[in-house]
């Protein structure tokens, strides 16, 4: 496909807790990347900033900006609804920024099938283990085991998205991780060799989901 020369986009997902936000907020920070800011119908986080985390809106916000057409994607997760307004992203695109996506298969799916004229390029990050997801879902959820439990359960289905991305990395050392998508990043870009163990990943997986 012809993309301008505006900017690229990034999406990460995972399973909740492997470390999709903290990524994203690294390469922010190191790349300059432009984060993309969801809307949400979840409550807030005690650590998390209104309008630099998430722009926390009522059910009846949310349906509006649907109804108005304002929404790139959305889609509901965990019985709460998440969503990407169109105007921020396309104005950054359009400014020659890259923007950074931290959302889940689902708005993956809707942002790949708009086809919109601007590079994109998907990772899905796994946890080196279910026993290191739990602890990080149980440290981050201030030790609520009840939230970190639900979110455990979703790992399965989560997990199994993995194959319609271009890449997946996992996510145990953060420096490591962070490295490796760097790298793949500028590999696109560049059109350069990219070092990616498909095998690697295949088997991974397996021990995930075995
Ligand atoms: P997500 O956005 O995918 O739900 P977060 O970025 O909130 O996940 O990470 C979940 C928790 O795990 C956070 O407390 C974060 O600090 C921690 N974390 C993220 N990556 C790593 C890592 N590589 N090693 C150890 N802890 C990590
Ligand atoms: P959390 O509640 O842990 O912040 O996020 C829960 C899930 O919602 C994560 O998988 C996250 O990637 C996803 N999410 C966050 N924002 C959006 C969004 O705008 N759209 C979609 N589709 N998913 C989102």
């Amino acid at each position: 496909m012809l993309q301008n020369q505006g900017g690229i986009m990034v999406i990460l997902s995972s399973p909740s807790g492997v470390g999709k936000t903290t990524l994203v907020k690294l390469l922010s920070k190191n790349r300059n990347f432009f984060i993309s800011i969801s809307h949400t119908t979840r409550k807030p986080r005690q650590n998390e900033i209104r309008s630099k985390d998430y722009h926390f809106v009522s059910d009846e916000e949310f349906k509006r900006l649907i109804n108005n057409g304002e929404f790139l994607e959305y889609a509901k997760v965990f019985n709460n609804f998440y969503g990407t307004t169109r105007s921020p992203v396309i104005q950054n695109l359009e400014d020659g920024k890259n923007v950074i996506f931290d959302i889940d298969w689902q708005g993956a799916d809707q942002i790949k099938n708009k086809k919109l004229n601007y590079k994109l390029i998907t990772f899905f990050l796994l946890p080196p283990s279910k026993e290191v997801l739990f602890e990080r879902l149980s440290n981050r959820d201030m030790k609520d085991k009840l939230i970190a439990d639900q979110r455990m359960k979703e790992f399965d289905r989560d997990v199994i998205h993995w194959i319609n991305y271009d890449y997946v990395v996992v996510n145990d050392d953060l420096n490591e991780c962070y490295s490796k998508i760097e790298k793949l990043i500028d590999a696109e870009i560049n059109n350069g060799s990219k070092d990616y163990d498909k095998d690697f990943i295949k088997n991974h997986i397996e021990k995930l989901t075995s």
